[in-house]
Parts: structure tokens; C-alpha cells; sequence
């Protein structure tokens, strides 16, 4: 039966026409036969529809459709003639009808859902389309909106903002009256995770969420929000998310943030909702640190029974939640900045040496490099720890490489790709604690604080038994920052950089209402693909590995000549090292933690860094395991200790938690006198990873012979490794 615009009376007629389109004997692809019957299903109604009123829905989702695709009113007006599109006259009607008619929607959703959980997204948006970010200069004519969505959960009752006493006694309220809890913070990660971080990422997780590259185009295309990307079409689907504005606001100071709840708390109809409940808004950093602000200042002068001045209680409505697309976007560019030189070697061995890595490479390359690099490195680790672990075990570059290789790169590439969406409570938890440590050493401003914020948070709520912690661990994949990122990209490919703020609110009004049913759209625009196939991606996936053998030959060949030295940098006397092999200046922030630590492992001929505690300057006591007890161990974090000594710690390295105690207790110290400080004035949080430079994909040459010669030449580049 012909598809979607079929009636009955039609049947014989186009049963005749079906089989037309596919005689026997011809194997036509299922898909195309759908696509043909579709096309001829619309020409007939077409033909019958000439001034017929039933037919001009579809014309009038024609002319949306190519008004949002940027075309012409006379374009339009031209189709018109031909009766296929409705004018362009009647679509800027129809357009200020749905735009107008927008609250009352609004409201009406909010009613529909006025007993079940919703999650909040602000986010801020520039009608900016190219690569180029202006500078202030020119600043003047982009409109700054702030859009706000709403993301219900059908199947889960409202989460209450405070609870009465529950069967244990406990009583309380979503927000922490401690705000950031740096004594918990610290208990938990030593009791729970300390253990944990004696292993490398690949070690805790490799296994687990094996094979990650089953969904390797998909996890390629995470930080891709465009809506026609078909890898990932079905999460980029909003579903039951609606808009509840697009207004004009830059989403700069506190009050701006405060406005942009306010358009929640301006429906009557959810007030009760609000006095009642909490809305977790999952957000981007300024995104939490503005909205926490407020809501801590409303807190307390509410406690202390004063006036909250200038804030209004609504803001209590709100809890921020760290958002994970965020934190996996900026972790990504953190690490492929930092180690630039890595990656631009890389880069060049892959690709060709006339290559050149941009200076801010665009986030689909940032994926493609990791992912290359992670791949690479499952395929030859065995091999290369096999045939180096026992003589460089203790060389700062070998150590560099494999934390980076081992540890960093799976890290970031997982986070919110596979562990995140994988909705696994436990490992996600775990990996917010792993990405702190890395954001910590990195000295990545801002998000060396975002997960402490987030995990005092939880587990805050698990001792006082807030239902928050069950939405949250049951329906974690939701709690995501990823519908606005997409909203926004249906906006921008909707709308001209010259639209103002007033027909960009139109817009993103129309898109909101026709969330559900763009017919036109559904059945007929083609998607687009990522532009590297799987396959291309094993022979680029095989000169990682070429890459990374060779570089690990030279590492062999240059052990212990990687050195340190003192250096002073604006006044302050620090570290700084020279590798070796990659001809890298490096400083402790590429370094495992053992090097922030304060006490660094620069002396390799050392056993065990447990120094004057180690078990074995003390009596031995006859042990027939002695052999295996004085085995000297190494972590990932590059201290080393004997196995005894570090049973008796319980694996947890006695240096870095140190280090990890006092890198909480400054950080929580920080942000709480950022949130607790009373001046609302202008504070601009740089945010936004910006892309500048041209980044296009690489043409690679002829497919088959490229992988090929790549396996072929992987198999001898082994051989060669095997034999130094
Ligand atoms: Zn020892
Ligand atoms: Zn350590």
C-alpha cells in the first residue's frame, strides 16, 4: 500500500501505479522502492489537489521546509505558481500564527506535565554561522538569545524540593546547606576511589564496555549536533522536549541567569509546581555557577529569615547538574591542546607530512585523532609493554606516553560516549572522579571544580536519602545537555545571520511546533553521513599503530635521557622537561599525578616511594611469599612501591592522595567564595570551545590499496619492533 497521503478510494488505482514503479524482475533496494511509492503518492495528490484544500497542509509544510533551508521568497512564490508550495506570503502568516499562539502552548504542556519530573537546559545563543567568532568590534549587530527547554520525564512523579522526615529520621532540602562539602568530598573518593586509581582507565573499563568500537561512528559524530546526521539520527530527535522560550538575553552575569528561570516561574499555571519542586538544569559551567549563586544567596538570607533582597525564591526551584556533553567537549580540547605536538606528529604520520594540525582544530578532527590514537593503541599495547615495561618502566616519557595512551585518551573519549549514555550509575560516578583528577592537574580552570560540585551533590543527597539520587540513577542518559546543543543547530540551519532577535524567536518558535510533524520533511530529506567511512577508519586505524611502534623504538632508544630542570616562570620556580623522542618541552601538568605530587619519582633507581614507612626496612617476619611481597609495583600515576607496601596501603597510593586531599580542599575553597560573594556584577565565563581555523576532511587515496599497504605495512613495522 502507497504511503503516507493514501485514502481508499485510491487503492486499486495505485496498487496499478505500484506495480509500475517496481516490474518484476528488477531487485530494487527496499529503501528505494519506499522512496518511490512516497514520490508517487505525493504526484497523484498533486494532481488531484490542484486547488483542493486538503492538499495545501502539505504545501504549507513545503514552503516551511524551504523557507527554513534558506530559500528564496521568490523561489518560493515560483513554486507557488506551480501549485506545489504554498506563496511565501501565506508561510510568514502561517509562521506569526504559530509564533503567537506559543504560550498558550506552552502552558498547555506545562499543565500536561504538572505532576511529572522535568529537567531543565539554558544555554546561550548567537546567530554566528561561520567558523569566525568576531571580536568585540563587530560584536554589535549579532543578536545574543537565551534559549530555554524543558525535558519531562512522562514516567517519573515531580521531584519534591524538600523532604519531611523519612523512616531513618532524616529530613531535608535538595540544596546542600553546606553548598560544596570538601570533608566529604575527600572521605568518599579515598574510601570509594582511591583503590580504584591504582588502575589506568583501560584497565577498570576496557573490558567492561567492550567493544566501544562497536558504536565507533556513532561516538565520532558525540560532539556533530547536526539533526541530519544520520549516524545518530534516533538521541537527536527532541522527542517529548519542548521550548519554553527563545528570548532576547545575554546569559553574562547572575541576574541575566535569574531572568531566564523567571521564564519558567512566568507561567501562573506552575507556580504551585515550583513551590513544590526542583527542576535539575542540566547546563553548561557558567550555566551552574551562575544559577548556584543565586540560589545559595537565596538560601541563606532565607535561613537567617532576611529579606532575600533582589532575589526571588523561584531560583530555589532550580538545582544545576554538571552537563556532561560539556565536560566531555572541553576535556577532549584540553587534552589534544595540551599535547599538540603529540597529535601534530601523529596527524602528519597518518595523513601525510605535508600536514600541518591547525592551531584549534575542530572538535569532529579532535575525535577523529583520539579515537585513531586509542584504537592504535589497543592494537600494539600488548606488544609494546611486553617488550619495554622491564627497562622503562621508570623513564618519565615512557611513563607520559602511557598514561596518555592508556589512561587520558580512553578517559575523554568515554565519558559521556560510552559511559554516560551507557546509563551505568556506578561507572559514571567513578569517571566524574577520574575526569576531576585529570581537569585538576591540568589546571583546566573551571572544571577543575564543575565534578566536585556535582559529587558533593550526590553524595550529599545519598545521606540524607533525597529521591533526586533515584531520577538520577535510573534515568541518568537524560540528564543531558545534548537537546539544546541540537535545538540550537536546527535554529542556525533555519535562519540568516542578519535575522533579528525577533524572527530568530520565531523561528525556534516554529521548529518547536513542529517538533512532532514535518511531514514533508520526514519522508523526503536525505541524510547526511559522517565523512570517513568504517573502513577508511582501519587503514588510518593501522598507521596509528605504525605510528605509535615507532615512536615507542625511539622512546627505548632515548631511555633516561629525557631530563628535568628547574626553570623560572614569571618569578615562580618551576619544573619543566625536555622529552626525548617527541622533542617536547613538557611541564607536570602532562605528566601522570605522581609528578604534582609533593614528591615527585625523579630518581628511578628508587623501590619504593613509601620511604621511611616501607615494610621492609622494617624486621621481616619468615614469609615464604617474600619474593612476591618485595616485588616493586608501578601505578599509572608513576610511583612505584613494593607489593607489601602497598597492600598495606590498600592500593591507594599514599603520595597522590595527599596530593588529591589538597587539590579538593582549594578548589572547594574557591568556588565557594565565587558563590558566596554577594557582587552580581558583569562576570563573563569563557565557555564555548570556538573554532577558527579551516579544518576540512582529508581526501585519502584509493581505499582498498590504502588499507592494504597500511596492513601490510604494520605487519612489518611489528616484525622490526619485535627484534630491538
Ligand atoms: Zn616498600
Ligand atoms: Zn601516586
Amino acid at each position: 500500500m502507497i504511503g503516507c497521503y493514501s485514502g481508499k478510494t485510491w487503492t486499486p488505482f495505485l496498487n496499478l501505479l505500484e506495480k509500475l514503479i517496481s516490474p518484476s524482475g528488477r531487485d530494487l533496494a527496499d529503501h528505494t522502492i519506499s522512496q518511490r511509492k512516497k514520490g508517487l503518492s505525493f504526484l497523484c495528490h498533486f494532481l488531484a489537489g490542484i486547488g483542493n484544500k486538503k492538499i495545501s497542509s502539505l504545501k504549507k509544510d513545503i514552503a516551511l521546509f524551504l523557507n527554513h533551508s534558506g530559500t528564496s521568497d521568490n523561489s518560493i512564490d515560483a513554486l507557488a505558481n506551480m501549485q506545489v508550495s504554498s506563496t511565501s506570503r501565506e508561510n510568514r502568516r502561517e509562521k506569526n500564527i504559530i509564533s503567537a499562539i506559543h504560550r498558550e502552548n506552552v502552558a498547555k504542556d506545562l499543565k500536561t506535565y504538572q505532576n511529572t519530573a522535568i529537567i531543565a537546559n539554558i544555554d546561550d545563543y548567537h546567530n554566528i554561522h561561520g567558523l569566525r567568532i568576531p571580536k568585540t568590534t563587530s560584536t554589535s549587530s549579532v543578536a545574543h538569545m537565551t534559549t530555554v527547554l524543558a525535558i519531562p520525564l512522562p514516567a517519573v512523579h515531580a521531584i519534591p524540593k524538600n523532604i519531611g522526615q523519612n523512616i531513618d529520621g532524616k529530613e531535608g532540602c535538595v540544596h546542600n546547606p553546606l553548598i560544596v562539602d570538601c570533608e566529604s568530598l575527600i572521605s568518599q573518593i579515598e574510601s570509594r576511589y582511591m583503590g580504584l586509581l591504582s588502575k589506568s582507565f583501560n584497565d577498570r573499563f576496557a573490558k567492561k564496555f567492550a567493544p566501544f568500537d562497536n558504536d565507533l561512528l556513532d561516538n565520532l559524530t558525540v560532539h556533530c549536533y547536526d539533526a541530519d546526521i544520520r549516524e545518530k539520527q534516533k538521541e537527536r530527535q527532541l522527542c517529548d522536549t519542548f521550548l519554553i522560550d527563545l528570548i532576547n538575553l545575554n546569559l553574562h552575569s547572575t541576574e541575566e541567569y535569574i531572568k531566564a528561570m523567571q521564564t519558567f516561574a512566568s507561567f501562573p499555571e506552575f507556580e504551585e509546581y515550583l513551590r513544590l519542586n526542583v527542576i535539575p538544569l542540566v547546563a553548561d559551567w557558567p550555566g551552574q555557577i551562575h544559577p548556584r549563586k543565586a540560589i545559595t544567596i537565596q538560601q541563606q538570607s532565607s535561613r537567617k529569615n532576611m529579606h532575600a533582597g533582589k532575589i526571588p525564591e523561584f531560583v530555589s526551584s532550580f538545582i544545576p547538574i554538571m552537563g556532561p556533553l560539556h565536560v566531555s567537549l572541553n576535556s577532549r580540547e584540553t587534552v589534544v591542546l595540551l599535547f599538540h605536538s603529540f597529535f601534530n606528529s601523529a596527524y602528519k604520520h597518518v595523513f601525510g607530512t605535508n600536514k600541518t594540525l591547525a592551531n584549534k582544530p575542530r572538535p569532529w578532527r579532535i575525535n577523529l585523532l583520539l579515537q585513531l590514537m586509542s584504537d592504535g593503541w589497543k592494537t600494539v599495547a600488548p606488544h609494546i609493554t611486553d617488550k619495554l615495561e622491564a627497562s622503562c618502566s621508570r623513564d618519565v616519557e615512557y611513563l607520559t606516553l602511557k598514561a596518555l595512551l592508556d589512561d587520558t585518551i580512553p578517559l575523554v573519549l568515554n565519558f559521556y560516549a560510552t559511559i554516560f549514555r551507557s546509563g551505568d550509575w556506578e561507572a559514571y560516578i567513578e569517571a566524574c572522579v577520574r575526569v576531576w583528577c585529570l581537569f585538576a592537574r591540568f589546571k583546566r580552570k573551571n572544571y577543575n571544580k564543575a565534578p566536585l560540585v556535582f559529587l558533593s551533590d550526590v553524595w550529599y543527597w545519598e545521606s540524607i536519602d533525597h529521591p533526586i539520587l533515584k531520577v538520577l540513577k535510573d534515568h541518568l542518559v537524560v540528564f543531558n545537555d545534548y537537546p539544546v546543543e541540537n535545538f540550537h543547530s536546527l535554529i542556525r540551519r533555519q535562519t540568516q545571520e542578519t535575522d533579528t532577535s525577533k524572527q530568530l524567536s520565531n523561528t525556534a518558535h516554529v521548529i518547536n511546533y513542529l517538533r512532532h510533524d514535518n511531514v514533508f520533511r520526514r519522508a523526503f530529506v536525505t541524510t547526511k553521513r559522517y565523512p570517513y567511512s568504517k573502513q577508511d577508519l582501519t587503514g588510518l586505524t593501522n598507521k596509528a599503530s605504525i605510528f605509535l611502534l615507532e615512536l615507542f623504538s625511539e622512546v627505548k632508544n632515548n631511555v633516561g635521557k629525557s631530563k628535568w630542570a628547574k626553570i623560572n616562570q614569571r618569578g615562580k620556580r618551576r619544573h619543566s622537561c625536555h622529552l626525548a623522542s617527541l622533542q617536547m618541552d613538557v611541564d607536570e601538568r602532562h605528566l601522570p599525578m605522581a609528578f604534582s605530587s609533593e614528591y615527585p619519582p625523579f630518581d628511578p633507581s628508587e623501590k619504593c616511594h613509601l620511604q621511611d614507612s616501607c615494610k621492609l626496612l622494617q624486621p621481616i617476619l619468615d614469609n615464604s611469599n617474600f619474593q612476591v611481597l618485595m616485588k616493586s609495583i608501578s601505578l599509572p600515576c608513576g610511583h612505584v612501591y613494593h607489593q607489601c607496601c602497598l597492600q598495606s596501603l590498600e592500593y591507594k597510593c599514599f603520595h597522590c592522595l595527599k596530593y588529591i586531599q589538597s587539590e579538593v580542599t582549594n578548589n572547594v575553597k574557591s568556588i565557594t567564595s565565587r558563590i558566596t560573594d554577594q557582587d552580581f556584577g558583569t562576570e563573563i565565563e569563557e565557555e564555548e570551545v570556538e573554532t577558527v581555523d579551516n579544518d576540512e576532511p582529508d581526501e585519502l587515496s584509493e581505499q582498498t590499496a590504502f588499507n592494504l599497504e597500511a596492513a601490510n605495512q604494520l605487519k612489518r613495522t611489528l616484525e622490526k619492533f619485535m627484534k630491538i
